[in-house]
């Protein structure tokens, strides 16, 4: 007989073979398996007597905490649809969000509360608020008194389907508005399981959430520790000081992070060389961590690093960077540049880098072609947004957007975004690259590198730039800076300073937005996004 592939059957196992164990830490709360059941019981308990039915969506706007974690199984016990929200957002964000996933239920973090206040007249399909709510007063449910109110025993299940969808991730928005990434219980399952081979996860572990749940790679990864009855410490806020407490307090052993808080750390630890005992075997992130990050995690603070890559349309992981014996031959600083690439394609899922015509490219880490994957994470498509849908998944391949290539080894580099590639006289340029030399300027502390028109080129590479406090640098200084470094093509022909760059929710920059201004100026809608 088949088992399908449903998430609950993750907090099955963790409740019968480690009811004891702990397994959540949230600040002063501490919760076994079996403790945490109960409060997932009586969550879907609540939710069907509030009239929620499979298919209908429930919206999550909460930082790292037990009530956002148990809202997963909480929630497809029901066979019911789980709606994450950034908790970076406008309160417009969250009314467009909320209005197009037809939300029924809101849940709230008491922090957050105020965001929902300017909307609450407009929301269409929202019946009820819940606030997560941890001192003082509330004008809506309180969600332990909810709790409190109804039953621990077994909840009687809907049937769910494995191809049934169980979430609706809203993208970053990068690139334009955020979709409705809609991803089923066996996307996250398979997907789970890959990562839980490819990560190496154990009953030993202990997970400090640092990404935030609400965005994909956070919101995959209590799936495959929960399966394997690891621990998991829920961080409100992932500043250096609250992860090196965890790691101090809580014997943390492995964590997901962005570059940024990777950053943090490596500062705090220059500024207070922290002695903690540390068990860190394994950290993890996307989204480029420049090579330099990657030494010092590994050298300075000994701890193993693995790079991942991935889109909220593949569940997230796809890449996942070779660890450094893999290239044990090659001499250490080769080693570390290998490992500042995306990697090789995960279990479970078929990644190619194919060129104009659809053919691989050469495996010569020269020639650029677009990421495409097929495999157990693929969504099964945006929510009411057949055009986008289709235009994603052509082929049988999700079309990513990611511009690489594939070096001797098979290793997979990013290049770039296809939509931030400039092309000049029919030369490719990478903003990517050209943003690096840029980076490598004392006085510049941001920069963002886009295609602007030009009359003879077609376009150029254009910069703005954010300068470190009291420098003072002329625009001519810089493009004579790019012209040392890079092929003169490559080089930036204009810069705009600014005093920040705009960016999405999740830090990245808004290139889209500095790009759009000048092609509107030029009358040239065909570059619009
Ligand atoms: P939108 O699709 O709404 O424009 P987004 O693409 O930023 O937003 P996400 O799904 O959160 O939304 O991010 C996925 C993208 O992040 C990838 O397509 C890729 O461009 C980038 N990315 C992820 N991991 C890596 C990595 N390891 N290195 C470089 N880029 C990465
Ligand atoms: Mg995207």
């Amino acid at each position: 007989m088949e088992v399908p592939l449903i998430l609950t059957q993750f907090l099955d196992r963790a409740v019968k073979l480690y009811g004891d164990k702990k397994a959540i830490i949230n600040d002063e709360r501490i919760f076994t398996y079996s403790e945490l059941n109960d409060r997932v019981n009586q969550l879907s308990d609540g939710l069907r007597q509030l009239g929620v039915k499979k298919g209908d969506k429930v919206a999550y706007l909460a930082p790292n905490t037990v009530e956002m974690l148990e809202g997963f199984y909480g929630v497809f016990q029901l066979g019911a649809i789980m709606v994450p929200l950034n908790i970076r957002l406008k309160p417009e964000d969250y009314l467009f969000i909320l209005n197009h996933s037809e939300s029924k239920i809101l849940f709230v973090d008491q922090d957050l509360y105020d965001l929902i206040i300017p909307i609450k007249d407009k929301l269409e399909t929202v019946e009820k608020i819940i606030v997560h709510y941890h001192d003082g007063l509330c004008e809506e449910e309180d969600y332990d008194q909810f709790l409190s109110a109804y039953s621990k025993e077994p909840f009687e299940r809907e049937d769910v389907e494995e191809n049934d969808v169980c979430s609706l991730l809203y993208t970053s928005g990068t690139t334009g508005n955020p979709k409705g990434v809609m991803l089923t219980h066996r996307n996250n399952y398979l997907h789970a399981l890959s990562s839980m081979h490819h990560l190496r996860v154990t009953d030993e572990d202990v997970l400090a959430h640092v990404l935030p749940m609400f965005h994909v790679n956070g919101w995959g990864s209590p799936f495959y520790y929960t399966a394997n009855g690891a621990t998991q410490v829920c961080l409100r806020k992932a500043s250096a000081e609250s992860i090196y407490d965890a790691i101090e307090n809580h014997g943390v052993t492995v964590m997901h992070m962005a570059p940024t808080v990777l950053n943090s750390l490596i500062q705090y630890y220059d500024e207070h060389q922290p002695t903690v005992k540390q068990d860190i075997r394994l950290v993890i992130a996307g989204s480029a961590p420049p090579p330099a990050f990657i030494t010092k995690i590994e050298e300075d603070l000994g701890w193993e690093f693995i790079q991942v890559y991935g889109m909220t349309e593949s569940t997230p992981l796809t890449l996942v960077s070779r660890i450094r014996s893999h290239h044990k031959d090659l001499p250490l600083e080769e080693q570390y540049r290998l490992k500042a690439k995306q990697g090789v394609q995960m279990i479970g899922t078929d990644v190619k880098v194919v060129n104009a015509v659809g053919d691989e490219v050469a495996w010569d880490g020269r020639e650029v072609g677009e990421i495409v994957v097929r495999g157990n994470g693929v969504m099964k498509g945006y929510w009411k947004n057949e055009d986008a849908s289709m235009e994603a998944l052509r082929d049988g391949w999700l079309h990513t957007g990611d511009m690489a290539n594939v070096d001797e080894y098979g290793n997979i580099e990013i290049v770039d975004r296809k939509k931030d590639v400039i092309i000049s006289g029919g030369e490719n340029i990478s903003s990517i690259e050209v943003e690096g030399v840029l980076y490598d300027h004392p006085s510049v502390l941001e920069a963002a590198v886009i295609a602007v028109p030009h009359e003879k080129w077609g376009e150029t590479p254009h910069a703005y730039v954010v300068l470190r406090p009291g420098e003072e640098v002329t625009e001519e200084d810089l493009i004579q800076f790019s012209r040392s470094k890079l092929a003169h093509f490559k080089a930036i022909t204009g810069v705009t300073f600014l005093e920040e760059l705009p960016k999405t929710a999740s830090g990245k920059i808004l290139k889209v937005h500095l790009r759009n201004e000048h092609w509107k100026k030029a009358g040239k809608a065909d570059k619009l996004v």
